[in-house]
């Protein structure tokens, strides 16, 4: 193995520029601290975009991992393996769903509901039953149907033609659903709560109404549980939480807190539109994920780790909003859980960018939902005092910002 000495300045000669990375770059994490290569460390309050649930290097996922790897990594869905038999089971015992589909990602995920909602309208109601419902600001992945779905057109931009039969309502606003549903309609695709699009929650009654539209017009509700998933709201996911059922869920980022996996969730009446053949995937279901993903379910599911999400909640919360009782740099803090948004006042709207860069130069790590909402999605075991300390340093980013 050669070991050339890494530097940020090598990641543009490299890389394709769709990213543009801080200045450090991480090697190593325990929990919620970081360490960069110069060994500075960081609390970490991003938790790499809501999918280290669990922190880093969590001892029991470290030592699924390993046992995993030195049995079993790859057959391909020509053969099953153990743990992606176990692990589709636990996500039916603990969830609505009758039968699980594997994949690899968030986007691949929401692919596999978007073509099912398809298929299932298609062999049920005939070909004109194709239409897709979403919504506004909404994102489901980076595949050309995902953010065709998704609602955010910069995103489309330039890859057009989109897949055609979509249309977008406004969040929170049924009457604009109301407005565009019809027999057309195959699918309402929906974020429980609004994660990119600015960590959102869902009104009153939205959630609701929305399950309602969608029975009256024979159309499939899909709720994109990728963000909002794996305990990130206090309860196992989220519709659970707000008590409205979806037809299809789809879950990835925290599922395998870091190791990339992800599953559509749904009924065995429609899983059946998906028949030998119709769909798949080469690594979906490979028995290094799901053997991580099952240990995931195992820890997160627990009532202890799943009740400890509201008091790390209240404690963030608390902090940041004293923080703001000194700067006045938030209008609103919002969110479900430990998926936080602090939206940004007029004065300092655009610039979530500026918080988050700061926050790297004082040793914590934060994210951001567009230019307007600062996000926090720290792990779900995240201990107190990592959460007292994360709020100093963030105290001082924004100082720093501010004055
Ligand atoms: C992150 C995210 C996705 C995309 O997941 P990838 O793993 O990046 O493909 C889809 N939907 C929501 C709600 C997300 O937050």
């Amino acid at each position: 193995m050669s070991h050339t000495k890494v530097t940020r300045s090598m990641f543009d000669d490299v890389m394709v520029p769709n990213y543009s990375p801080g200045k450090m770059i991480p090697v190593r994490g325990l929990g919620s601290r970081v360490w960069d290569q110069e060994g500075r460390e960081y609390i970490d309050l991003a938790g790499g975009i809501a999918v280290t649930g669990l922190g880093h290097a969590h001892p029991k996922l470290v030592e699924v991992l390993t046992d995993q790897a030195h049995r079993l990594w790859h057959l391909s869905n020509v053969l099953t393996n153990e743990p992606a038999i176990r692990l589709a089971q636990r996500l039916c015992d603990l969830t609505f769903a009758e039968r699980v589909y594997f994949a690899n990602s968030g986007g691949e995920a929401n692919e596999a509901a978007f073509k099912l909602a398809r298929r299932y309208s298609w062999e049920h109601y005939g070909p004109d039953k194709h239409e897709i419902i979403s919504f506004r600001s909404s994102f489901h992945g980076r595949t050309l149907f995902t953010v065709s779905v998704g609602g955010q057109p910069k995103y489309l931009e330039g890859f057009e033609p989109a897949p055609a039969g979509i249309h977008h309502a406004t969040y929170n606003d049924l009457a604009s659903v109301e407005a565009l549903i019809s027999e057309r309609t195959c699918a309402v695709v929906v974020e429980p709560i609004q994660g990119e699009g600015g960590v959102l929650p869902p009104a009153p009654g939205f959630l609701e109404g929305l399950r309602e539209l969608c029975d009256r017009h024979n159309a499939l509700l899909v709720f994109d549980e990728v963000q909002t998933g794996v305990g990130r709201t206090g309860h196992l996911y989220a519709y659970q939480k707000f008590g409205v059922t979806p037809d299809i869920l789809t879950t990835a980022k925290a599922l395998g807190n870091g190791f990339p996996v992800g599953a559509m969730l749904t009924r065995a009446d429609i899983a059946a539109s998906l028949g030998i053949g119709t769909h798949g995937s080469t690594y979906g279901g490979n028995p290094l994920a799901c053997a991580v993903a099952e240990a995931v379910l195992d820890i997160v599911s627990d009532p202890a780790v799943l009740e400890g999400v509201e008091s790390r909640r209240l404690r963030l919360v608390a902090g940041l909003e004293a923080i703001n009782s000194r700067y006045e740099i938030f209008s609103e803090i919002r969110g479900g859980g430990l998926l936080l948004g602090g939206a940004l006042t007029d004065q300092w709207k655009g610039k979530s960018k500026e918080f988050l860069s700061a926050g790297l130069e004082e040793g914590v790590m934060v994210l951001v939902a567009g230019p307007d909402v600062m996000r926090l999605a720290p792990s779900l075991i995240i201990p107190e005092e990592d959460i007292d300390e994360a709020l100093k340093r963030f105290e001082r980013a924004v100082a720093r910002v501010v004055t």
